[in-house]
């Protein structure tokens, strides 16, 4: 944790301290349990959510506290959502700072004896984890063939948290694993079909390099793998000259990251003679209207073949 949020943590101190009192009165006997006596596992991600409920199934209640358009980076947890995670039997986070400011928050939590999991850190190791800048990038799930190792992790702590039978917990992850790398296959065979030198994604920040990596689809973001740092901002110049230079048909938007970067990188292309459009909005860090994990992955490949792939690759005419 960087020195310079230790103050904050100080202030909080107090807060955090009350908040814990009144979790603990309210758990008579342990913390793996709900009022109603059910068990509850708490995700933070939709990504992540998914995942576990399907796997869940009706053995326990799953709750996901960041909203279908939440930002993740920018999260900040009310009283409220701390009270929903000291009350999980476990809370399930992706990790590798996705959730920067729910770290305070999570040490409390597991400090209450809450089970407190990083889904993303677990499930990926050595070389499969991606770097910015030094820091490992969180956004895994944009990789099913990485995400479906999830299903594995997660059999194990729905297993060891509800009274479910344990073969039709790992039935259940089995299925979600399988339809995760048909999906897999899909993204590539449908991604193949886009010549190399239009592979090229240009997004509002860089939530697409797993994506990027596993498609060979060449990522470029405008702001760097958190939404949270301005400093990260490349010379939209830099970015237009290979706009231009590749001829790319289209940019593209993010459901949960403001519209005025990429506004200004398409204004730039314009004027420097080449017409880019944008190809639509792909949903990077929250499902947004794609609803689940999947159907944000579905929409993203529809969303990018559409806009980058010509005509006769099954693409719509770029004109
Ligand atoms: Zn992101």
């Amino acid at each position: 944790m960087p020195r310079r949020r230790s103050n904050a943590l100080l202030r909080s101190a107090a807060l955090f301290t009350s908040v814990l009192a009144v979790a603990l009165a309210s758990c008579s006997v342990e913390a793996t349990t709900t009022v109603a006596g059910r068990t509850t596992i708490v995700c933070t991600t939709a990504m992540i959510g998914d995942v576990v409920e399907e796997i869940a199934a009706d053995d326990c209640d799953v709750v996901v506290l960041f909203g279908p358009d939440v930002d993740p980076h920018l999260f900040r947890p009310t009283r409220d959502d701390v009270s929903t995670l000291m009350r999980a039997a476990v809370v399930i986070y992706n990790g590798f700072h996705l959730e920067g400011h729910l770290t305070e928050s999570l040490v409390r939590v597991a400090e209450a004896d809450v089970e407190v999991v990083a889904l993303a850190e677990r499930s990926v190791e050595g070389d499969e984890i991606l770097e910015d800048g030094g820091a490992p990038d969180p956004h895994v799930w944009m990789d099913p063939s990485l995400w479906l190792r999830t299903t594995d992790v997660v059999a194990g702590i729905v297993a060891e948290h509800v009274d479910g039978d344990r073969s039709a917990i790992d039935e259940r992850a089995a299925r979600v694993a399988e339809r995760l790398a048909l999906l897999d296959a899909e993204c590539a065979e449908r991604l193949s079909a886009i010549p190399a030198e239009r592979r090229v994604l240009l997004t509002a920040h860089d939530a697409f390099g797993y994506f990027g990596r596993r498609y060979d689809v060449t990522v470029e973001g405008i702001q760097g793998v958190s939404t949270a740092s301005e400093a990260g901002l490349r010379a939209i110049q830099e970015l237009v000259a290979l706009v231009v230079e590749r001829r790319l048909p289209a940019v593209f938007f993010e459901s949960t990251v403001s519209e005025r970067n990429v506004a200004a990188l398409v204004e730039g292309a314009n004027a420097a003679g080449h017409a880019v459009r944008i190809g639509g909005v792909l949903h990077a860090d929250a499902p947004g209207d794609a609803v689940t994990y999947e159907g944000m992955l579905r929409h993203n490949l529809e969303t990018i073949v559409s806009a980058l792939a010509p005509p006769s690759a099954g693409g719509e005419a770029s004109r």
